[in-house]
């Protein structure tokens, strides 16, 4: 392909891959790129990443190094690349053919080499790129050089002293996830400079989001397999409900519904995505490991059974709906326990990364308890300025009712705390309403200040304010399973701060008849 290098973008791009046109932001990218100036391009998943450095690649002399931070991923790099003329190869301890592509690539007989940060950042193979002539470093998922990132690899911040010593050569690096704190860390990290950071918009009109309280999964899952007809993926967060939530889904729907995750036998797990890829009403139920690299732009839906690690990969994972622009729908299914959870997994991590991602959990907060548009919170996270209501999210199509509910909250917490910070909301709800149980009276709480007073229209916000306290942290689980203050409790207790709580639909999970349905 290098023997008569096109110079015209358009008709490289024609050329090389058979478009006809640019989409979005490629066309700035490639343009920067090919003027020798390093540059971070944001761009959500499905965009076209992979052209804005490949193309580049085929257009210059030299090879394109492309660090990659899995095997699995860079193997299907490779294969498209390759289906499309482009001379590519990978250096992985997969590969057999190691030596010779290290030949080709000296001889400058490669487009493309993909690599892992952990291996490029080898003496060895600093020495080898001295040695072969290089037009550019493509840095994929870039957002893993950043502690503020949902994915930090350590050895993606090895990458900045080799390319360093390779000062001519343009850096390009790419990611779908990044938000404003993340960008400026990434810039900083990997030596490009501000000028160069390029965002293509993050709007998925198409897809509708909708944010549910979690009651009986399987039900309200099955109810939107009836909803919505096509091929979906439903997302959990263990090996084991895998397995189980696609048996029960398979036995209510009578569909096809398959398992996918990462403690299946290679070819189960192969043969169970390519089904899905090629089916037209299958439904697949998957640890966050489906997905990467799969395209299959005809997805109806896709389901969260929990919260999401992150607004990020909500994004990321919602966005495999719907690439083929027609509708789509984004479900979530949360409980209180799940931010509960991730609260008190928070204590586990490295002190380091604790408060990225503590604050990547509570903007996940604002997400799911939110009484506005959906889309307006995820556009502007990602730096956007959206309009205030988007049309197509359950928020904006059914607006919820939403009121203060300081006081009641201030009873809540107060309870919580008179009674020592170590009953679970069980406990701490019939101490509030009066309701004198054994235990009640053996530990004497029928004697508090807070014993019976709340009644009336309080009773039924008791459970929700919990619920809502429990996401935004104000409320924490103890060890033991049980509650104590946290956040900003003591604000709301001196009515510094205000809750407003969003009353949940009457008929929570009985979903609206749809246009795909
Ligand atoms: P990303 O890495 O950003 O998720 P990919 O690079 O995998 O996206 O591209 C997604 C899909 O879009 C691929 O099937 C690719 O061939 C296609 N694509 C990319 N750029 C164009 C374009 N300019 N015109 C048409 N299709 C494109
Ligand atoms: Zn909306």
């Amino acid at each position: 392909m290098s023997a008569d290098l096109l110079t015209d973008p358009a008709e490289a791009l024609h050329a090389t891959f058979g478009f006809s046109a640019f989409r979005g932001v490629q066309e700035d990218v490639v343009d920067r790129v090919l003027a020798g100036r390093s540059t971070l391009a944001v761009m959500p998943t499905g965009a076209g990443k992979s052209l804005t450095y490949q193309l580049p690649a085929v257009m210059q002399q030299g090879t394109c190094v492309v660090i990659s931070p899995l095997i699995a991923l860079m193997h299907d790099q490779l294969r498209s690349a390759t289906a499309n003329g482009i001379r590519a190869a990978t250096l992985t301890s997969a590969d057999m053919d190691r030596e010779q592509t290290i030949d080709r690539f000296r001889a400058g007989e490669l487009d493309l080499l993909y690599i892992a940060p952990e291996r490029a950042s080898q003496p060895h193979f600093r020495e080898l790129l001295s040695k072969a002539p290089i037009c550019l470093f493509a840095i994929d998922e870039a957002h893993c050089v950043s502690e503020w990132g949902h994915d930090f690899r350590p050895d993606y911040r090895l990458l900045r002293p080799l390319m360093d010593a390779f000062p001519e050569v343009p850096r390009l690096a790419l990611t779908a996830t990044a938000d404003a704190h993340t960008r400026a860390d990434i810039l900083a990290q990997l030596g490009i400079p501000e000028e160069g950071l390029i965002v293509a918009g993050f709007d998925r009109p198409n897809i509708r989001y909708t944010i549910r309280h979690r009651e009986s999964v399987a039900r309200q899952i099955a109810q939107l397999m009836a909803d919505v007809p096509g091929p979906g993926i439903v997302y959990t967060t263990s090996r084991a409900k895998t397995e189980k939530l696609a048996e029960q889904l398979a036995a209510a729907t009578g569909r096809t519904v398959l398992p996918y995750h990462a403690g299946l036998e290679p070819q189960v797990r192969a043969g169970n995505q390519a089904a899905f890829v090629a089916s037209e009403d299958m439904v697949i139920v998957a640890t966050i490991a489906f997905g990467m690299g799969i395209d299959k732009p005809d997805v109806r839906f896709v389901a969260h059974e929990g919260i999401p690690k992150s607004i990020e990969a909500y994004y990321q994972e919602t966005g495999r709906a719907g690439r083929d622009g027609d509708d789509a729908q984004a479900v979530m299914f949360w409980a209180a326990g799940d931010f509960a959870q991730a609260r008190s997994r928070l204590s586990e991590i490295e002190e380091s990364r604790r408060a990225g991602e503590n604050a990547r959990l509570n903007a996940l907060a604002v997400l799911v308890e939110t009484g506005s548009c959906r889309r307006a919170i995820l556009l502007r996270h990602f730096g956007e300025d959206p309009p205030a209501r988007c049309g197509n999210c359950d928020n904006c199509l059914d607006a919820p009712g939403v009121i203060d509910a300081t006081v009641t909250a201030q009873k809540l917490l107060s309870a919580v705390f008179r009674t020592g910070q170590t009953y679970g909301f069980g406990h701490v709800e019939k101490v509030l309403l009066g309701q004198a149980d054994d235990r009640v009276l053996t530990r004497g709480h029928d004697q508090l200040s807070v014993f019976g007073i709340v009644d009336g229209d309080e009773v039924r916000l008791l459970k929700p304010l919990s619920r809502a306290l429990q996401a935004r942290g104000s409320l924490l689980p103890t060890e033991h399973g049980g509650l104590m203050l946290g956040g900003d409790a003591r604000l709301i207790l001196k009515g510094e701060a205000s809750v407003q709580l969003v009353l949940p639909p009457k008929k929570e999970s009985r979903g609206r008849r749809d246009r795909s349905g």
